[in-house]
Parts: structure tokens; C-alpha cells; sequence
């Protein structure tokens, strides 16, 4: 019997299952494909990084950011090095199981998971197969509203640092490029022009948030259209591909008889206005094994589960989603052409402001304050999209079962 069985080998799971290994738990991971590298450019600021991971960092760049004009945000990005921070992480005592998780059933001491060609026991199992939640279930109940997910999407390829200078100067790493180079009209969409490594810049067009989200094939054209604008030759070879929800809902406490934590993208973990997990999972993950680890010896199994949903599930960690789940629901509301302006508003908002609102996933006091403060600097035509958005039922907080 394992203490903890991690389903999933992605970021998520793999910063759990080393922070339960490492603080003396009996723990494995499970995935179909274990070995499989991690495909995706995953970004973030280096300050919501936790200290280990100055290791695993591919480059890094001053953080810039473009509305209708400039703006110096005064903190680094970082893009991490993939297999790096595997490595990493997998340096931990995890037993690593190639399977899928095709069904749990719990029973008082814990759960069996049935991997197909066997079963495994765990006191706790953490679902971390992302997006699509595979063990928890992301399956509405019956009669529950049709609901249609707010989409990620980007389409980026990666080119020479020189060719991109025109875009992006030398030490920097370009958050947003909200100017419409790309020369249409419609949903808007900006460039993320970030360094991967010291002589490379991945350019990726990008569309924040759409419900239902916008294709690729746009994002693609776009794209093409704005190197060309800069006169930057499309590469050959491969380009990467986004597509993620960033307002899947959460799971009721409860609604799974067993002790199943989620975590990762399948928490959902992801800012709903940034699409941003990846740090967060990193540094949570460490709190919620200590969490599993003391209420294990005390008190069990389903304690045990408890105390890891309630450590990635606070109040306040619930105050701050339903917050930006409302900040979500007002910028798909805004008009296309405005959503610049929208960002020259947050971007020239004070740090510390900035700060809360991108990172602070259960600061309730920096949150509220900064969309405070984004409702005192705006003009009124934006207040007004500001408070009608907020107020749309879809902002409100949504679980499986309502
Ligand atoms: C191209 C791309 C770029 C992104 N860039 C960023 C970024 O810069 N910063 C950021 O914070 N976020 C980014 N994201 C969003 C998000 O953070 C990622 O989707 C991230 O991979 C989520 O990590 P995860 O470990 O929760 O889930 P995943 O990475 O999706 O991993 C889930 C794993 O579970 C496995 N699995 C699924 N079902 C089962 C099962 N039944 N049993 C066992 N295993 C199973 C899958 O094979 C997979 O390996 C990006 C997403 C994409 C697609």
C-alpha cells in the first residue's frame, strides 16, 4: 500500500509526487507515456518561482509589456528548462509506473486504482492529469447547463534573437505586444515574444482567453502576417501549439467518495484571466505534501485527502478564483479595439498592484485592492464593461455539480 499515488507526469504531478517523496511518503506517479518530454514553453516571473528552481531556468528577460505604448514592468520573466526541471524533480524517491488510471474505487483505509493491466493501492491519490481531469471526472451532471469553456490559444514559432530585435531588444522578454501588426480586425490578439534560450526568442501570437476559443488557423495567420510585418522570415519546421481552458470548474468537495486530492491544471490550478499554473504548482505542491504528510500519521487516509484539498482549496485561495473568474468574464466582455487600452490601464497600475493581481492566488486583500485600484485609474466607457462583466453569472464560482 502506497501512501500517495500521483495520476499524471506533467509539471504538476511531478512537483507533488517529489515533495510527498521528499517528505518521507511512500510515492509513486503513474502516466501513460512517463518518459515523454514536456513539449511546452512554460514561462513565468522568476519572483513567484520558488528558490530551486534558479536552477532550471532556460533563460530569463526584463519583463516588458505593450498596450498602445510601452510599459517596464520591473520584474524578470523566466522560461524553464524543461528537462531540467524534470530531472529535478524526478531526482526524488518516485516510483514511476507507465499506465493510465482507468478507474479508482475507494474503501476505508484508502484507494485501489485500477491501471489496466493491474491495480495499485494508495492512502491518497492526487489527480493531476490536467485539463481533462481524467480520475475526478470534468463530466457536468446530469441536467446541468450546456457550459462552453474559456480557451487559451496560441500558435508561436521560435527564430533567431537577431532577426527579432526589432520586436524584442537584447535582455528582454516581451509579455504582450498588443499593437494590431498583424493588420486585422476582429478578436483580439498579441504577440508573447519571450527568450527560450541566450540566441533564441519563441513569437507566439496568442489569443488570451475565447469562448469558444479562437482557431489556430488564425492565430497562424496572424502571426505570419506580423513577421512579415517586421520582416522576419517564417522558419522552417515545427511551431508550438496552445489550446487549454482557463475556467474549467472546480470539483465539489466531496464529490468523489475517495480520498483524491486534484492538483495541477485539473485543480484547476490556472489563472483564469492569465491561463498561468505552472508556478503555482511548484510552490504549492511542497505546502500540500507537509499538509498530507502530518494529517496521514494522525489521522488517515481521508484526512489525510482533507487536508491536501483544503491547502490547495483555502478560503481564501476560493475568494481570490471568484475573483478573477469575474476579471475573466469582464475582458471577454470588453470591445476588441479597447482591449489595449484596457492593458495601458493594468500595466501602468503600481507593482505591488500588478504583483497581487497576476500572482497573489490567496492574497483576498491585494486582489480586491488591485481591481480596485484598475476600477479608480480607468476611464468611465471601461468601468462601465468593467462592473457589467463582473457582474455576469458566469463569473460566479461554478463546480461540477451546479
Ligand atoms: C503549449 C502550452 C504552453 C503553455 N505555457 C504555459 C506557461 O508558459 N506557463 C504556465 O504556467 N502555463 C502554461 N501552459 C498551461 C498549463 O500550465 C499547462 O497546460 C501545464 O502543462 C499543466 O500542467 P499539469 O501537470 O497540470 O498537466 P499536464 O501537463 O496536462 O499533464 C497531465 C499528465 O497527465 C497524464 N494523464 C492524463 N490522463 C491520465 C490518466 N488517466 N492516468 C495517468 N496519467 C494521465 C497526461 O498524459 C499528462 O502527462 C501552457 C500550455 C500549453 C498547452
Amino acid at each position: 500500500m502506497l501512501d500517495v499515488l500521483v495520476a499524471g507526469g506533467g509539471p504538476a504531478g511531478w512537483a507533488v509526487a517529489a515533495a510527498c517523496a521528499r517528505r518521507g511518503l511512500d510515492t509513486a506517479l503513474v502516466d501513460p507515456a512517463p518518459d515523454r518530454p514536456w513539449r511546452a514553453t512554460y514561462g513565468a516571473w522568476r519572483g513567484e518561482l520558488p528558490a530551486a528552481a534558479e536552477a532550471v531556468m532556460a533563460a530569463r528577460g526584463r519583463g516588458e509589456a505593450i498596450g498602445t505604448i510601452a510599459h517596464q514592468l520591473g520584474w524578470e520573466y523566466v522560461v524553464l528548462d524543461n528537462a531540467a526541471l524534470r530531472d529535478a524533480l524526478a531526482a526524488a524517491p518516485v516510483t514511476v509506473l507507465k499506465g493510465r488510471v482507468r478507474d479508482a474505487h475507494p474503501d476505508p483505509e484508502g484507494v485501489t486504482v485500477d491501471l489496466g493491466g493491474g491495480g495499485r493501492r494508495a492512502a491518497v491519490l492526487f489527480d493531476a492529469t490536467g485539463a481533462v481531469r481524467s480520475v475526478l471526472g470534468a463530466a457536468p451532471r446530469r441536467n446541468a447547463p450546456v457550459r462552453t469553456d474559456a480557451v487559451q490559444t496560441a500558435v508561436g514559432v521560435v527564430v533567431a534573437a537577431d532577426a527579432a530585435r526589432e520586436l524584442v531588444t537584447p535582455g528582454a522578454a516581451l509579455f504582450m505586444d498588443w499593437r494590431p501588426h498583424h493588420g486585422e480586425t476582429g478578436w483580439p490578439t498579441f504577440l508573447y515574444a519571450v527568450p527560450v534560450t541566450s540566441d533564441r526568442i519563441l513569437l507566439e501570437e496568442t489569443s488570451l482567453a475565447r469562448r469558444p476559443g479562437l482557431e489556430l488557423s488564425v492565430l497562424r495567420r496572424r502571426l505570419h502576417a506580423r513577421l512579415a510585418y517586421h520582416r522576419i522570415a517564417v522558419p522552417p519546421g515545427g511551431e508550438e501549439r496552445v489550446r487549454f481552458p482557463v475556467d474549467r470548474p472546480l470539483p465539489a468537495p466531496g464529490s468523489w467518495r475517495g480520498p483524491v486530492v486534484p492538483f495541477g491544471a485539473a485543480s484547476p490550478l490556472v489563472h483564469p484571466a492569465t491561463g498561468y499554473s505552472v508556478a503555482t504548482a511548484l510552490g504549492l505542491a511542497p505546502r500540500v505534501a507537509t499538509a498530507v504528510h502530518d494529517a496521514l500519521q494522525c489521522g488517515g487516509a481521508r484526512a489525510a485527502a482533507t487536508a491536501g484539498w483544503q491547502t490547495v482549496w483555502s478560503p481564501a485561495a476560493l475568494a481570490v478564483h471568484t475573483l478573477r473568474r469575474r476579471s475573466l468574464e469582464s475582458l471577454l466582455r470588453l470591445p476588441p479595439d479597447r482591449v489595449p487600452n484596457f492593458f495601458d490601464v493594468f500595466f501602468a497600475l503600481p507593482p505591488r498592484h500588478r504583483w497581487a493581481y497576476l500572482t497573489g492566488r490567496e492574497d483576498v486583500q491585494g486582489s480586491a485592492a488591485a481591481m480596485g485600484a484598475l476600477f479608480t485609474a480607468a476611464p468611465w466607457w471601461l468601468r462601465r464593461r468593467l462592473v457589467l462583466g463582473a457582474l455576469d453569472p458566469r463569473g460566479l464560482p461554478q463546480n461540477d455539480y451546479n
